[in-house]
Protein backbone atom coordinates (compact mmCIF):
# COMPACT_ATOMS: atom_id res chain seq x y z
CA UNK A 1 0.00 0.00 0.00
CA UNK A 2 1.26 3.66 0.12
CA UNK A 3 3.14 3.72 3.51
CA UNK A 4 6.22 4.38 4.21
CA UNK A 5 8.67 1.22 5.22
CA UNK A 6 11.38 -0.40 4.32
CA UNK A 7 13.88 2.17 5.53
CA UNK A 8 17.28 1.09 5.48
CA UNK A 9 19.00 1.72 8.62
CA UNK A 10 22.44 3.68 8.51
CA UNK A 11 25.08 3.63 10.70
CA UNK A 12 26.11 6.49 12.78
CA UNK A 13 28.52 9.25 11.77
CA UNK A 14 31.85 7.63 12.66
CA UNK A 15 33.10 10.58 13.79
CA UNK A 16 29.79 11.72 16.19
CA UNK A 17 29.86 7.91 16.89
CA UNK A 18 33.52 8.24 18.51
CA UNK A 19 32.21 11.72 20.19
CA UNK A 20 29.56 9.17 21.95
CA UNK A 21 31.80 6.41 23.11
CA UNK A 22 34.24 9.35 24.53
CA UNK A 23 31.42 11.43 26.29
CA UNK A 24 30.06 7.64 27.88
CA UNK A 25 33.75 6.68 28.92
CA UNK A 26 34.18 7.15 32.63
CA UNK A 27 37.76 7.22 32.74
CA UNK A 28 39.08 10.77 34.09
CA UNK A 29 41.97 10.64 31.69
CA UNK A 30 40.38 9.72 28.67
CA UNK A 31 41.60 12.21 25.75
CA UNK A 32 39.41 13.21 22.90
CA UNK A 33 41.83 13.17 19.42
CA UNK A 34 38.55 12.72 17.36
CA UNK A 35 36.75 15.98 16.19
CA UNK A 36 38.63 19.09 14.68
CA UNK A 37 37.91 21.60 16.83
CA UNK A 38 40.21 23.20 18.67
CA UNK A 39 40.72 23.27 22.24
CA UNK A 40 43.18 25.35 24.67
CA UNK A 41 46.07 24.50 26.55
CA UNK A 42 43.45 23.55 29.41
CA UNK A 43 41.56 21.30 26.90
CA UNK A 44 38.46 23.99 26.24
CA UNK A 45 36.73 25.41 23.49
CA UNK A 46 38.28 28.59 22.77
CA UNK A 47 36.34 31.72 22.22
CA UNK A 48 38.64 33.97 19.68
CA UNK A 49 39.40 37.35 21.63
CA UNK A 50 38.78 39.11 18.34
CA UNK A 51 34.97 37.66 18.39
CA UNK A 52 34.37 38.63 22.25
CA UNK A 53 35.00 41.69 20.97
CA UNK A 54 33.28 41.48 17.68
CA UNK A 55 30.11 40.12 19.74
CA UNK A 56 30.17 43.10 22.20
CA UNK A 57 30.30 45.72 19.36
CA UNK A 58 27.52 43.84 17.70
CA UNK A 59 25.04 44.12 20.85
CA UNK A 60 25.84 47.58 21.54
CA UNK A 61 24.88 48.90 17.99
CA UNK A 62 21.49 50.32 18.39
CA UNK A 63 20.38 49.03 15.15
CA UNK A 64 21.17 45.35 16.32
CA UNK A 65 18.29 42.77 15.23
CA UNK A 66 17.54 39.73 14.08
CA UNK A 67 16.02 40.41 10.50
CA UNK A 68 16.79 38.27 7.59
CA UNK A 69 19.94 38.43 5.71
CA UNK A 70 18.93 39.37 1.74
CA UNK A 71 18.92 35.66 -0.34
CA UNK A 72 23.06 35.94 -1.12
CA UNK A 73 23.71 36.79 2.21
CA UNK A 74 25.57 39.70 4.13
CA UNK A 75 27.01 41.30 1.30
CA UNK A 76 29.63 43.43 3.88
CA UNK A 77 30.63 39.35 4.96
CA UNK A 78 30.73 37.91 1.61
CA UNK A 79 33.01 40.62 -0.10
CA UNK A 80 35.51 41.01 3.19
CA UNK A 81 35.76 36.94 2.80
CA UNK A 82 37.21 36.97 -0.82
CA UNK A 83 39.09 39.74 0.32
CA UNK A 84 40.42 36.95 2.75
CA UNK A 85 40.78 34.40 0.66
CA UNK A 86 41.76 36.35 -2.85
CA UNK A 87 44.00 38.85 -1.29
CA UNK A 88 42.90 42.60 -0.92
CA UNK A 89 44.83 43.57 -3.56
CA UNK A 90 43.42 40.43 -5.86
CA UNK A 91 43.26 41.17 -9.62
CA UNK A 92 40.23 38.94 -10.27
CA UNK A 93 38.54 41.25 -7.14
CA UNK A 94 39.77 44.42 -8.88
CA UNK A 95 38.60 43.10 -12.48
CA UNK A 96 35.58 42.59 -11.09
CA UNK A 97 35.00 38.88 -11.79
CA UNK A 98 34.50 37.00 -8.53
CA UNK A 99 30.93 36.26 -7.54
CA UNK A 100 30.06 35.27 -3.80
CA UNK A 101 27.29 33.68 -1.87
CA UNK A 102 26.69 33.19 1.43
CA UNK A 103 26.58 29.62 2.20
CA UNK A 104 26.12 27.16 5.47
CA UNK A 105 29.64 26.94 6.45
CA UNK A 106 31.77 25.17 4.65
CA UNK A 107 29.45 22.12 4.02
CA UNK A 108 27.03 24.32 2.48
CA UNK A 109 29.53 25.63 0.18
CA UNK A 110 30.42 22.60 -1.07
CA UNK A 111 27.16 21.47 -1.47
CA UNK A 112 26.66 24.59 -3.58
CA UNK A 113 29.29 23.65 -5.64
CA UNK A 114 28.00 19.73 -6.25
CA UNK A 115 24.84 21.49 -7.00
CA UNK A 116 26.61 24.46 -8.89
CA UNK A 117 28.26 21.62 -10.92
CA UNK A 118 25.98 19.37 -11.36
CA UNK A 119 23.27 21.75 -13.20
CA UNK A 120 25.89 24.14 -15.14
CA UNK A 121 29.43 22.38 -15.63
CA UNK A 122 29.67 20.70 -18.89
CA UNK A 123 32.08 18.53 -18.35
CA UNK A 124 33.59 15.08 -17.83
CA UNK A 125 30.74 14.24 -15.31
CA UNK A 126 33.75 13.05 -12.47
CA UNK A 127 34.99 15.14 -9.69
CA UNK A 128 37.74 13.54 -8.31
CA UNK A 129 38.54 13.69 -4.52
CA UNK A 130 42.22 12.87 -3.10
CA UNK A 131 42.75 9.05 -1.62
CA UNK A 132 42.09 9.93 1.95
CA UNK A 133 39.62 12.75 2.15
CA UNK A 134 37.56 14.33 4.10
CA UNK A 135 34.80 11.75 4.38
CA UNK A 136 31.84 13.77 3.81
CA UNK A 137 33.26 15.31 0.41
CA UNK A 138 31.96 11.52 -0.78
CA UNK A 139 28.69 11.86 0.31
CA UNK A 140 28.07 15.62 -0.14
CA UNK A 141 28.87 15.28 -4.17
CA UNK A 142 27.63 11.40 -4.44
CA UNK A 143 24.35 13.02 -3.05
CA UNK A 144 23.64 15.01 -6.53
CA UNK A 145 24.38 12.22 -8.84
CA UNK A 146 27.81 12.81 -9.57
CA UNK A 147 30.42 10.20 -10.11
CA UNK A 148 33.26 10.06 -7.79
CA UNK A 149 36.72 8.86 -8.44
CA UNK A 150 40.20 9.69 -6.73
CA UNK A 151 43.48 10.61 -7.07
CA UNK A 152 46.50 9.22 -5.58
CA UNK A 153 47.89 11.58 -2.44
CA UNK A 154 49.24 10.23 0.56
CA UNK A 155 52.33 7.46 0.64
CA UNK A 156 51.60 4.89 2.80
CA UNK A 157 54.91 3.32 3.07
CA UNK A 158 56.77 6.54 3.41
CA UNK A 159 54.12 9.04 4.85
CA UNK A 160 54.76 11.35 1.75
CA UNK A 161 53.03 13.43 -0.79
CA UNK A 162 52.46 10.96 -3.55
CA UNK A 163 53.33 13.10 -6.47
CA UNK A 164 53.66 10.64 -8.99
CA UNK A 165 50.40 9.33 -8.37
CA UNK A 166 48.41 12.94 -8.38
CA UNK A 167 49.93 14.29 -11.30
CA UNK A 168 49.06 10.70 -13.08
CA UNK A 169 45.32 10.76 -12.11
CA UNK A 170 45.74 14.53 -13.25
CA UNK A 171 46.64 13.20 -16.69
CA UNK A 172 44.60 10.54 -17.51
CA UNK A 173 41.73 12.05 -16.25
CA UNK A 174 39.14 13.08 -18.86
CA UNK A 175 39.52 16.54 -20.05
CA UNK A 176 37.32 19.23 -18.44
CA UNK A 177 36.69 16.72 -14.85
CA UNK A 178 36.65 18.49 -11.64
CA UNK A 179 39.32 18.35 -8.97
CA UNK A 180 39.15 18.94 -5.47
CA UNK A 181 41.61 19.90 -3.48
CA UNK A 182 42.13 21.04 -0.37
CA UNK A 183 43.61 24.78 -0.37
CA UNK A 184 46.02 23.79 2.85
CA UNK A 185 46.02 21.79 6.32
CA UNK A 186 44.90 18.71 4.15
CA UNK A 187 41.96 16.61 5.97
CA UNK A 188 42.81 13.89 7.05
CA UNK A 189 46.68 13.61 6.28
CA UNK A 190 48.39 17.59 7.77
CA UNK A 191 50.39 16.96 4.51
CA UNK A 192 50.13 19.76 2.00
CA UNK A 193 52.21 19.83 -1.32
CA UNK A 194 55.21 22.61 -1.37
CA UNK A 195 55.02 25.54 -3.27
CA UNK A 196 56.71 23.80 -6.22
CA UNK A 197 54.69 20.87 -6.01
CA UNK A 198 51.32 23.25 -6.37
CA UNK A 199 53.13 24.67 -9.24
CA UNK A 200 53.41 21.26 -10.78
CA UNK A 201 49.58 20.07 -10.04
CA UNK A 202 48.09 23.32 -11.96
CA UNK A 203 50.10 23.12 -14.21
CA UNK A 204 49.21 19.58 -15.32
CA UNK A 205 45.16 20.73 -14.36
CA UNK A 206 45.40 23.75 -16.72
CA UNK A 207 46.93 21.83 -19.26
CA UNK A 208 44.21 19.43 -19.29
CA UNK A 209 41.37 22.23 -18.97
CA UNK A 210 40.24 20.68 -15.81
CA UNK A 211 38.34 22.33 -13.17
CA UNK A 212 39.34 23.03 -10.17
CA UNK A 213 37.51 23.21 -6.72
CA UNK A 214 39.18 24.09 -3.23
CA UNK A 215 38.00 23.94 -0.44
CA UNK A 216 39.66 26.20 1.97
CA UNK A 217 38.68 25.13 5.71
CA UNK A 218 41.94 25.82 7.70
CA UNK A 219 43.29 29.59 6.35
CA UNK A 220 45.48 30.89 8.84
CA UNK A 221 44.69 28.56 10.77
CA UNK A 222 47.44 25.89 9.46
CA UNK A 223 50.50 28.43 9.22
CA UNK A 224 49.44 31.13 11.63
CA UNK A 225 49.54 33.17 8.42
CA UNK A 226 46.08 34.08 5.96
CA UNK A 227 48.55 34.56 3.04
CA UNK A 228 50.84 31.77 3.38
CA UNK A 229 47.43 29.37 3.48
CA UNK A 230 46.22 30.87 0.83
CA UNK A 231 48.98 30.08 -1.81
CA UNK A 232 47.39 27.37 -3.48
CA UNK A 233 43.93 29.28 -4.72
CA UNK A 234 46.11 32.72 -5.31
CA UNK A 235 48.41 30.49 -7.49
CA UNK A 236 45.51 29.00 -9.39
CA UNK A 237 43.73 32.53 -10.37
CA UNK A 238 47.24 33.81 -11.58
CA UNK A 239 47.52 31.08 -13.70
CA UNK A 240 44.24 29.70 -15.19
CA UNK A 241 43.32 33.23 -15.60
CA UNK A 242 42.21 33.96 -18.83
CA UNK A 243 41.42 30.39 -19.81
CA UNK A 244 39.60 28.61 -16.93
CA UNK A 245 36.76 29.51 -13.70
CA UNK A 246 37.85 28.55 -10.15
CA UNK A 247 35.44 27.62 -7.54
CA UNK A 248 35.91 28.15 -3.86
CA UNK A 249 34.41 26.99 -0.97
CA UNK A 250 35.25 28.78 2.12
CA UNK A 251 34.47 27.96 6.02
CA UNK A 252 34.84 30.41 8.91
CA UNK A 253 34.41 27.52 11.51
CA UNK A 254 37.94 26.70 12.32
CA UNK A 255 39.80 29.72 11.47
CA UNK A 256 37.61 32.03 13.38
CA UNK A 257 36.29 29.41 16.00
CA UNK A 258 33.01 29.95 14.72
CA UNK A 259 31.93 25.76 14.67
CA UNK A 260 28.34 26.11 15.16
CA UNK A 261 27.70 29.59 13.35
CA UNK A 262 27.56 28.29 10.28
CA UNK A 263 29.84 30.70 8.92
CA UNK A 264 30.84 30.21 5.10
CA UNK A 265 30.89 31.41 1.29
CA UNK A 266 31.14 30.40 -1.98
CA UNK A 267 32.97 32.15 -4.81
CA UNK A 268 33.15 31.74 -8.16
CA UNK A 269 35.85 33.14 -9.92
CA UNK A 270 35.14 33.84 -13.63
CA UNK A 271 37.94 33.37 -16.23
CA UNK A 272 37.51 36.54 -18.01
CA UNK A 273 35.02 39.38 -17.07
CA UNK A 274 31.62 38.32 -18.75
CA UNK A 275 28.90 40.54 -16.38
CA UNK A 276 26.02 38.64 -18.13
CA UNK A 277 27.26 35.62 -17.55
CA UNK A 278 28.41 36.57 -13.53
CA UNK A 279 25.07 38.08 -13.58
CA UNK A 280 23.30 34.41 -14.40
CA UNK A 281 25.65 32.58 -12.16
CA UNK A 282 24.51 34.75 -9.23
CA UNK A 283 21.12 34.52 -9.88
CA UNK A 284 21.41 30.89 -10.02
CA UNK A 285 22.94 30.69 -7.24
CA UNK A 286 20.26 32.40 -5.30
CA UNK A 287 17.90 30.51 -6.56
CA UNK A 288 19.59 26.90 -4.57
CA UNK A 289 19.56 29.47 -1.54
CA UNK A 290 16.06 30.60 -1.79
CA UNK A 291 14.62 27.11 -2.52
CA UNK A 292 16.42 25.36 0.35
CA UNK A 293 17.58 28.00 3.37
CA UNK A 294 15.35 31.01 2.07
CA UNK A 295 18.34 33.08 3.78
CA UNK A 296 21.44 32.27 5.32
CA UNK A 297 22.10 32.68 9.14
CA UNK A 298 22.98 36.12 10.23
CA UNK A 299 24.38 35.80 13.59
CA UNK A 300 27.69 33.91 12.74
CA UNK A 301 27.97 36.19 9.28
CA UNK A 302 27.44 39.45 11.55
CA UNK A 303 30.53 38.39 13.53
CA UNK A 304 32.80 37.25 11.01
CA UNK A 305 31.63 40.97 8.99
CA UNK A 306 32.48 43.12 11.92
CA UNK A 307 35.97 41.29 12.25
CA UNK A 308 37.17 41.90 8.68
CA UNK A 309 35.79 45.10 7.94
CA UNK A 310 37.89 46.69 11.61
CA UNK A 311 41.35 47.03 11.46
CA UNK A 312 42.17 46.68 15.04
CA UNK A 313 39.50 43.50 15.07
CA UNK A 314 41.40 42.13 12.11
CA UNK A 315 44.91 42.32 13.93
CA UNK A 316 43.26 40.67 16.90
CA UNK A 317 42.26 38.08 14.75
CA UNK A 318 45.72 38.04 13.05
CA UNK A 319 47.19 37.49 16.74
CA UNK A 320 44.34 34.62 17.47
CA UNK A 321 45.26 32.71 14.63
CA UNK A 322 49.25 32.89 15.68
CA UNK A 323 48.15 31.77 19.32
CA UNK A 324 45.81 28.81 17.59
CA UNK A 325 48.30 27.90 14.95
CA UNK A 326 51.84 28.09 17.33
CA UNK A 327 50.11 25.87 19.98
CA UNK A 328 49.39 23.07 17.93
CA UNK A 329 52.71 23.51 16.41
CA UNK A 330 54.20 23.01 19.69
CA UNK A 331 52.20 19.68 20.41
CA UNK A 332 53.28 18.58 16.96
CA UNK A 333 57.34 19.15 18.63
CA UNK A 334 56.52 17.99 21.64
CA UNK A 335 54.77 14.21 20.53
CA UNK A 336 57.38 13.92 18.34
CA UNK A 337 60.72 14.55 20.51
CA UNK A 338 58.32 12.18 23.33
CA UNK A 339 57.79 9.10 21.05
CA UNK A 340 61.30 9.85 20.28
CA UNK A 341 62.60 9.85 23.78
CA UNK A 342 60.59 6.80 24.30
CA UNK A 343 62.45 4.95 21.44
CA UNK A 344 58.85 4.14 20.31
CA UNK A 345 59.38 1.69 17.13
CA UNK A 346 59.37 3.84 13.98
CA UNK A 347 60.17 7.04 12.43
CA UNK A 348 57.90 10.20 13.73
CA UNK A 349 58.96 13.42 11.85
CA UNK A 350 56.22 13.41 9.85
CA UNK A 351 53.79 15.00 13.03
CA UNK A 352 56.05 18.11 12.74
CA UNK A 353 56.39 18.28 8.84
CA UNK A 354 52.38 17.65 8.93
CA UNK A 355 50.44 21.13 9.77
CA UNK A 356 47.36 21.94 10.61
CA UNK A 357 44.29 20.20 12.39
CA UNK A 358 45.30 16.58 12.41
CA UNK A 359 47.74 14.37 12.22
CA UNK A 360 47.87 11.50 10.14
CA UNK A 361 49.74 8.84 12.76
CA UNK A 362 50.60 5.94 10.65
CA UNK A 363 48.79 3.81 13.35
CA UNK A 364 46.85 0.79 12.73
CA UNK A 365 42.57 0.10 13.70
CA UNK A 366 43.90 -2.70 15.62
CA UNK A 367 46.77 0.00 17.27
CA UNK A 368 43.74 2.83 17.72
CA UNK A 369 41.00 0.40 18.39
CA UNK A 370 43.82 -0.81 21.81
CA UNK A 371 44.38 3.28 22.54
CA UNK A 372 40.83 3.39 22.83
CA UNK A 373 39.82 0.59 24.71
CA UNK A 374 43.59 0.28 26.95
CA UNK A 375 44.12 3.68 27.32
CA UNK A 376 41.02 6.23 26.95
CA UNK A 377 42.76 7.84 24.20
CA UNK A 378 40.11 8.64 20.79
CA UNK A 379 41.02 8.91 17.32
CA UNK A 380 39.29 7.74 14.22
CA UNK A 381 40.31 4.51 12.55
CA UNK A 382 41.78 5.74 9.83
CA UNK A 383 45.11 6.87 12.26
CA UNK A 384 44.31 10.63 12.18
CA UNK A 385 44.15 12.84 15.38
CA UNK A 386 43.02 15.75 16.25
CA UNK A 387 46.20 17.61 17.14
CA UNK A 388 44.02 20.35 19.16
CA UNK A 389 42.98 17.86 21.72
CA UNK A 390 46.82 17.43 22.99
CA UNK A 391 47.90 19.94 26.11
CA UNK A 392 51.04 19.91 28.38
CA UNK A 393 48.84 17.96 30.79
CA UNK A 394 48.11 14.97 28.44
CA UNK A 395 50.88 14.64 26.26
CA UNK A 396 53.02 12.80 27.81
CA UNK A 397 50.61 10.28 28.88
CA UNK A 398 49.54 9.78 25.17
CA UNK A 399 52.82 8.84 23.91
CA UNK A 400 53.45 6.01 26.46
CA UNK A 401 49.93 4.94 25.10
CA UNK A 402 51.14 4.86 21.62
CA UNK A 403 54.50 3.84 22.61
CA UNK A 404 52.88 0.40 24.33
CA UNK A 405 50.38 -0.22 21.20
CA UNK A 406 52.97 0.10 19.16
CA UNK A 407 55.57 -2.35 20.67
N1 LIG B 1 36.28 20.76 4.40
C1 LIG B 1 37.15 20.14 5.19
C2 LIG B 1 38.38 19.56 4.59
C3 LIG B 1 36.91 20.05 6.55
O1 LIG B 1 37.80 19.44 7.34
C4 LIG B 1 35.73 20.61 7.09
C5 LIG B 1 35.43 20.51 8.54
N2 LIG B 1 35.72 19.35 9.16
C6 LIG B 1 34.86 21.25 6.21
C7 LIG B 1 35.17 21.31 4.87
C8 LIG B 1 33.56 21.89 6.56
O2 LIG B 1 33.39 22.34 7.80
P1 LIG B 1 32.20 23.33 8.17
O3 LIG B 1 30.99 22.87 7.41
O4 LIG B 1 32.05 23.16 9.63
O5 LIG B 1 32.65 24.67 7.75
Amino acid sequence: GFSIQNIPQLPPDPLFGLKARYTADTRTNKVDLGIGAYRDQDGKPWVLPSVKLAEKAIHEDPAYNHEYLPIAGLQQFTSAAAKVILGSDSKALKDDKVVSVQTLSGTGALHVAALFIKRFYKGSGSVYISSPTWANHIQVFETQGLKIESYPYWNYATKELDLKGFLGAINSAPEGSVFLLHACAHNPTGLDPTRSQWTEILGAIKKKNHLALFDSAYQGFASGSLENDAFAVRSAIDSFDGSLPILICQSFAKNVGMYGERAGVFHYVSATKDAALQSAVLSQLQKITRCELSNPPAYGAKIVSKILNTPELYAQWERDLVTMSSRIKEMRQTLRSELESLGTPGTWDHITTQQGMFSFTGLSKPQVDSLEKDHGVYLVGSGRASMAGFNLGNVKAVAKAIDQVVR
